[in-house]
């Protein structure tokens, strides 16, 4: 992470304020968030009970920015590049873990597809017919 933690803080501050404001409508001033003078106190309470995925996604950034294990991948543990934590900062993979995890280990797992679909049908087979 190239940017320092103060600037990354902000930005995540502002990423947690345009959703606040657009999905709950919860009009906090906007410096509040743009100056970093909410508290976590405040954080932790705007984003409880919410059970959102990227309120919490968010809330857990901040968190690891305090304990400095933010933007390090989770899976190989190098820097995950500014550019992809600027667009997410909730972002734990860099880019060639995310590449390698989604991509298909071996010709045989090409047909996952297949795979997916058979224990589908063996999910659906174990509902209608009673054990
Ligand atoms: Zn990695």
């Amino acid at each position: 992470m190239t940017r320092s933690r103060r600037a990354m803080r902000l930005r995540i501050l502002s990423y947690l304020f345009k959703h606040l404001k657009a999905i709950y409508h919860i009009d906090w001033p906007r410096k509040v968030f743009g100056t970093g003078e909410i508290s976590e106190h405040d954080v932790e309470a705007l984003v409880a009970f919410k059970s959102d995925p990227q309120l919490d996604g968010l809330h857990a950034a901040l968190i690891r920015l305090e304990s400095k294990s933010f933007g390090i991948c989770i899976r190989c543990a190098q820097e995950i590049g500014q550019d992809l934590l600027d667009a997410d900062p909730t972002r734990r993979l860099c880019g060639e873990c995310e590449k390698d995890l989604n991509r298909p280990p071996s010709a045989e797992m090409n047909s996952a597809h297949g795979l997916t679909m058979a224990h589908q049908d063996r999910h659906f087979k174990n509902l209608r017919e009673p054990a």
